[in-house]
């Protein structure tokens, strides 16, 4: 009988929290848990962080749960019928790549679209390295991650983590929920209001936990935040509470700031944000002078009108007070100064800058595009010779223009997809339109460690093998530290880590060359051998690695970006074509005008402690906690619209509806009602039970009215609805 512990990483949710398992007679057991009697007070802190969160419980049951996919199927009968017949994974792979390969001959490489999950649960370099190769720009990413582009552009290649450290004196957190979302973080905050006198000043139209408990809480109208910040940017200039030395030597665009705020007086901002006049100013003073500060903001402003003014305002905040990349404020986060990066091993430099353009909706929306990501390049390089990770934020696709080009050809054919770890039928918007182009491809291949909506209507579906089953090597993009987890036991059955999809399919279209790793540990070799040790050392080792993060990194070199300069007016915005500073917009007269049908907003996308997006509804132990998909509304708009607490709704929008289990919360305020989203019943097949209760099937994803002009990005938070009793 052997006994023994492992280090991973977990992989249920994308905070990758570390931490041993069991292992007996090479059966999962779960993870350890349990008190140990010599540990440091920081590692009792993180142990009771992660023994809280109701998903580690779960980790078992991803292992060994009967519904786990085993072995690669094929589709037989029509596509979505559910019939499957099994195949070994070299027949899988030879008939994917053949058919692969005669797209590409027909339609040209960037027929292939693919979208994963991202690095957080699939190594994803691979992907970016098959992908390189294969000559596709078409990779569909995450929906999130706007402000840290807009940070790329502003900074210079860099990215903000907001990690609250022994100095940092006030957290702003701008529309976000840390009490239910991300306990990690609020159990950090408790601690250090209570030992070393932390403020915090919490935006939020909603009544949480975290803005009651807040020294300032501001409650904005829903979508007006860039007018507040504005009206907070304004006070600190006008009150001459700006770092003067800061912004002289290391800012750009001071001066045009300052005309730009002309148009934010205090009291119109009022005006439109519904905040006091006294309240903003106050906020602003407690912002400028309790330093070091630092800003914690998430989907809550990405997924919403005024988006990318919001987070330039968000960003302009700690330029001018002089709270950029100092100790306890908001620090420039640094790719690992030795090891091999993720960009050395994605080969994007392969791929011509003119294929690069071809990528779907870069033209209408820059943000995201490869021109965009070569100007970050470049002039991150001036400062740096460390590889810039910025493709990991940049060199995507937009989604819902790519669904669009599979149905329509336009602006070209998009005949194939490779979905990983995803499950764009729950996660993107407009699912029923998905649905459509989904199924007119010519072929669609999936690998999850479940049946998802997504798999159910590919052509081959293939088993991966989960958090728990393969080694993960994190951290190296955008931050200058290393995690490594090894894998608890061996992937069960015929599940693969996604590298040997990737590789294997690689060899199969002539790509040979370039994968000379066998498995996923010897590519984190290579990846590690500036360290002088393999992945096995480093797990053998601490399993991490965080070289000290020098403050003022920018006194070197300056900050990569054209002006050199922090850019509170963001030269790169200018050159795509856009406003270099923020500004404050009205929402478009049509949703005013569809008041009388629709009046109430829709906020969606908020996280749950449970469920980590579309996962885990088919596990007994947290479905048992939350049965049901639920929309909360306060209890006085609920009985405006004749809803009881606890009654199922139909919550419609212009583009359809969909059913959930309403719940009064003082949480809401009046004319909001928000909806859980990634919901889908694993235990129906029916193609109906997809949009049943899924959100993004009444969000709508129309490219001139719902999508953020420069970005895509997506209103999950603000369109009109109305919910009425089902
Ligand atoms: S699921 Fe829980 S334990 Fe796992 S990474 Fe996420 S927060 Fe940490």
């Amino acid at each position: 009988m052997s006994e023994e512990t492992k280090k991973v990483i977990c992989g249920l949710c994308a905070s990758h929290c570390t931490y041993e398992v069991q292992i007996k007679d090479g059966e999962f057991l779960g993870p350890d848990l349990r008190k140990k009697p010599d540990a440091s007070p920081m590692a009792e802190f993180q142990r009771k962080a992660i023994a809280a969160c109701p998903r580690v419980h779960s980790a078992k049951d991803f292992i060994y749960h009967p519904d786990r996919l085993n072995y690669p199927l094929r589709r037989i009968g029509e596509r979505g019928s559910g019939h499957w017949e099994q195949l070994s994974w070299e027949q899988a792979l030879d008939e994917i790549a053949k058919q692969i390969q005669a797209i590409r001959n027909e339609f040209g490489a960037e027929a292939l679209a693919i979208t994963t999950s991202g690095e957080q649960n699939c190594a994803d370099e691979y992907r970016a390295r098959f992908q390189s190769l294969f000559g596709s720009p078409n990779f569909m990413g995450p929906s999130c991650g706007t402000g840290m582009v807009v940070s790329h552009m502003m900074a210079g290649a860099v990215i903000f983590i907001p990690h609250p450290h022994r100095e940092t004196k006030l957290v702003m957190l701008l529309g976000v929920n840390p009490a239910q979302s991300l306990p990690h973080l609020w159990r950090v905050l408790q601690a250090m209001r209570k030992y070393s006198g932390l403020k915090t000043i919490v935006v939020d139209p909603r009544d949480t936990k975290s803005a009651r408990e807040a020294d300032i809480w501001l409650r904005p109208r829903a979508g007006t935040d860039a007018a507040l910040l504005l009206g907070m940017i304004r006070t600190i200039i006008e009150e001459e509470l700006y770092d003067k030395e800061f912004v002289d030597k290391w800012c750009h665009g001071f001066e045009e700031l300052v005309q730009r705020v002309q148009d934010y007086p205090v009291e119109k901002v009022a005006g439109i944000t519904g905040i006091p006049a006294g309240s903003i100013r106050e906020a602003a003073r407690v912002y400028a002078t309790v330093k070091p500060g630092l800003i914690f903001h998430l989907t809550g402003v990405e997924e919403q009108p005024n988006a990318i003014q919001s987070i330039q305002a968000r960003y302009i905040l700690p330029g001018i007070t002089g709270n950029i990349d100092v100790k306890g404020g908001d620090v420039m986060m640094a790719v690992h100064p030795t090891a091999r990066a993720v960009s050395e091993m994605d080969l994007h430099e392969l791929m011509s800058p003119e294929q690069q353009d071809k990528l779907i909706g870069a033209t209408k929306f820059p943000l995201y595009s490869w021109r965009t990501f070569r100007m970050i390049e470049q002039n991150a390089k001036k400062v740096s010779d460390r590889p810039v990770n910025g493709i990991w934020l940049v060199g995507f696709a937009h989604p819902a223009s790519v669904f669009r080009a599979m149905i329509d050809g336009n602006p070209y054919p998009v005949k194939a997809l490779l979905t990983i770890a995803k499950n764009p039928l729950l996660t993107y918007p407009n699912a029923r339109q998905i649905y459509e182009a989904l199924m007119k491809l010519n072929l669609h291949v999936a690998m999850d460690i479940f049946m998802t909506p997504t798999c159910r209507v590919a052509d081959y579906v293939l088993p991966a093998a989960c958090s728990f089953e393969k080694p993960f090597l994190h951290g190296v993009e955008i931050y200058p530290f290393l995690r490594g987890g090894e894998a608890a036991i061996d992937p069960l059955y015929e599940r693969k880590p996604e590298f040997y999809f990737w590789r294997e399919l690689g060899i199969r279209l002539g790509q040979e060359d370039y994968w000379p790793w066998k498995t996923l540990e010897e590519a984190y070799d290579w990846r590690l051998e500036p360290l002088g040790m393999t992945f096995k050392d480093f797990i053998a080792g601490s399993a991490y690695d965080s070289p000290p993060l020098p403050t003022k990194k920018y006194e070197a070199n300056g900050f990569g970006t054209p002006t050199g300069k922090y850019e509170l007016y963001c030269t790169m915005l200018e050159k795509l074509g856009y406003d270099p500073l923020p500004s404050y917009k009205e929402p478009d007269k049509s949703a005013t005008d569809m008041a009388d049908d629709f009046p109430l907003v829709l906020v969606s996308g908020c996280r749950s402690p449970r469920f980590y997006h579309s996962q885990g509804r088919q596990l007994d132990s947290l479905r048992k906690q939350s049965p049901d998909p639920m929309a909360q509304i306060s209890p006085e708009t609920g009985k405006r619209f004749g809803i009881a607490n606890g009654d199922w709704v139909w919550i419609e929008t212009r583009v359809g509806k969909a059913k959930f289990r309403c719940e009064y919360s003082q949480d809401m305020t009046p004319h909001v009602i928000q909806a859980e989203h990634g919901w889908w019943y694993p235990e129906d097949d029916s193609v109906e039970s997809f949009f049943r209760s899924n959100v993004n099937a009444i969000i709508d994803d129309n490219l001139d009215t719902c999508c953020d002009p420069l970005s895509g990005g997506y209103a999950f938070r603000g369109q009109m609805c109305k919910a009425y009793k089902a």
